[in-house]
C-alpha cells in the first residue's frame, strides 16, 4: 500500500489555483455562524434572482438562495488574482492564514491521489510516489 503523502508546503498550487475557484454551501455555514468576516469579505455571492453581493451580507437564512460562490474577490467585488490568505514564512514554507477554516476545494486538494497527479504543478510531493 502506498504511504500517505505529505504536502511540502511549497505553495505552488495555492499560487496557481488559489483564486478563481468556486465554493460550496458547506463552506459558508461555519464562516457565517462564526462571523468570519475576514473570509466572507473576499467572496462574491450570486443569488437566485441573479443579484450579486459580498459574503458579509449573507445570513444562514439566505443560503437556499445562493446559486454561485466565487473565491476570491476584494470587498468591492473585483476578482483577485491571488489568494489573500497565502503567507510565505521565513522558513520558506507557505502557510494558509485560514488553515482551520479553509474551503473544501483546498482541503480536498491532494494531487498525489489524482489520476492526473501533478497538474503541471511540478508538485514536489507528487514526485515522491510512482503513478
Ligand atoms: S504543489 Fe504539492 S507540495 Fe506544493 S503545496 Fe501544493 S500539494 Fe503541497
Ligand atoms: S485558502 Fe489557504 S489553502 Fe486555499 S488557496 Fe488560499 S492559502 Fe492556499
Amino acid at each position: 500500500m502506498r504511504p500517505e503523502q505529505e504536502c511540502r508546503q511549497c505553495g505552488r498550487c495555492c499560487e496557481k489555483w488559489g483564486w478563481g475557484q468556486k465554493g460550496v454551501i458547506e463552506d459558508l455555514i461555519p464562516w457565517i455562524r462564526d462571523n468570519r468576516h475576514d473570509i466572507l469579505q473576499h467572496l462574491t455571492i450570486t443569488l437566485a434572482n441573479r443579484k450579486r453581493c459580498n459574503g458579509t451580507a449573507l445570513s444562514l437564512a439566505d443560503l437556499p438562495r445562493v446559486t454561485r460562490i466565487d473565491y476570491w474577490t476584494d470587498p468591492d467585488g473585483r476578482a483577485l488574482s491571488f489568494c489573500p490568505f497565502y503567507f510565505q514564512a521565513d522558513d520558506g514554507k507557505v502557510y494558509c492564514k485560514i488553515h482551520d477554516a479553509k474551503p473544501a476545494v483546498c482541503i480536498g486538494f491532494t494531487p498525489w491521489n489524482e489520476g492526473i497527479r501533478d497538474y503541471a504543478l511540478n508538485c514536489p510531493a507528487c514526485h515522491d510516489t510512482n503513478p
